[in-house]
């Protein structure tokens, strides 16, 4: 009797994949295609071939593993990707295992552990709508383009960066971790890697370069972009469906909990700023002008509550410059009992009235001088508030 194709196609898959939903899927079959396909025969009286059989990987996984190495070698001899979608893997390690072409294990099932440290992958390297049922480790690992999109991490998983390939670009899109604290990111920017929709708090996340505009926000700029090219190209593919103002503001919140949690608070004072920017840019001057009106002075005198030197330098260029102003204007000369007298006012302790050289000032002017030391402690009450309630 001939034996039948595979089982594992494009028609069958939505079957084939109950665990994961019809959007992901979709997403899956619309970036694959045809490579979705297995082209190898079913195992006898089955229905998948041995990558594809679901019992494979417990009954022989010496031969499974065994044909896996060639299958990788078959297809980095012979086609532009190394075809490994939807396959059961055992227990395997690919360290120090080099790949040149483009690594294709969407949909795979990792049953054992599985170790990918010093692996260099060249071309891009997909992870997405993985089960890791035991720990993954991706230690000094190469990366080029690495999407893990929808993957789920049932056990312990730690990424770090290769000192030469931290300009990779890593898509943690709507991925779950069952155990965030034993999961950790290290080592690359946050300008190039996506946590858009996953939960991070708990992980461990030590990015590589002080914290400018996380890779999301910048994609969403490009959103209307005509000529989007390379990897931002690939990022928005797989993100566009939830790459919204709001999702990202909620990623910049979710990435900086985790930072504080870890300690981190330079970084995550960075990421409040970023957050509370995109913030300012989403109001709109005629519905809410002194929103953002606020937003303007609030960054200004203090960084959002994040800068206590700014709000000192404010306060002494208040007192030093209107003395001196005042000085010259009522007595033509500098005299230093006006810093004393307006260092007092600015404190709150005294008024113009107790002072026989201010008397002739107008009240507008004390009122004005109370009004801007006012917004000045205030704010550096904040940023003091908060840095030592970090430490
Ligand atoms: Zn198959």
């Amino acid at each position: 009797m001939a034996r039948c194709r595979c089982k594992y196609r494009r028609e069958n898959i939505y079957e084939i994949e109950k665990e994961l939903d019809k959007e992901t899927l979709d997403n899956i079959v619309k970036i694959f295609g045809d490579k979705i396909d297995c082209d190898q025969e079913a195992e006898k009286g089955k229905e998948y071939c041995i990558f594809h059989d679901p019992d494979a990987w417990l009954e022989r996984p010496e031969e499974l593993r065994k044909k896996i190495f060639e299958k990788i070698k078959k297809d980095e001899n012979n086609k532009n990707s190394v075809n490994l979608i939807g396959y059961h893997f055992p227990e395997i390690f690919f360290k120090n295992q080099t790949f040149r072409k483009n690594m294709l294990f969407t949909l795979a099932k990792f049953h054992g552990p599985i170790n990918f440290s010093d692996a260099k992958f060249f071309g891009n390297a997909y992870f997405s709508g993985i089960k890791f049922s035991k720990y993954a480790y991706f230690i000094n690992v190469t990366f080029n383009f690495a999407d893990f999109t929808r993957s789920s991490f049932e056990d312990a998983a730690h990424f770090k960066a290769n000192e030469n390939s931290k300009d990779s670009c890593l898509l943690f899109y709507l991925v779950y971790f069952k155990r965030p604290q034993h999961v950790s990111i290290m080592g690359w920017s946050l300008s190039q890697m996506s946590f858009l929709m996953t939960d991070v708090f708990g992980t461990l996340i030590v990015p590589s370069s002080p914290v400018d505009k996380i890779l999301d926000e910048r994609l969403f700029e490009e959103l209307n972009f005509k000529n989007i090219r390379g990897k931002d190209k690939l990022a928005i593919r797989g993100l566009k469906a939830h790459l919204t103002d709001e999702a990202v503001l909620a990623e910049y919140r979710n990435i900086r909990k985790a930072l504080e949690n870890n300690r981190m608070f330079n970084e995550a004072s960075n990421l409040f700023i970023r957050e509370m920017k995109l913030l300012r840019r989403k109001l709109c001057f005629q519905k809410n002008p002194l929103e953002l009106l606020s937003h303007y002075v609030y960054y200004f005198i203090s960084r959002y509550g994040e800068s206590v030197e700014r709000p000192i330098t404010l306060l002494l260029m208040l007192i030093f410059g209107s003395s001196l102003t005042l000085s010259y204007l009522l007595t033509g000369t500098f005299e230093f009992r006006y810093v004393e007298a307006i260092f007092a006012v600015c404190f709150q302790v005294r008024s113009f009235s107790d002072f026989d050289f201010l008397t002739e000032v107008p009240l507008w002017i004390e009122v004005l001088i109370r009004l801007f030391s006012i917004m000045f402690l205030g704010n550096l009450f904040v940023a003091l508030k908060r840095r030592l309630e970090r430490r």
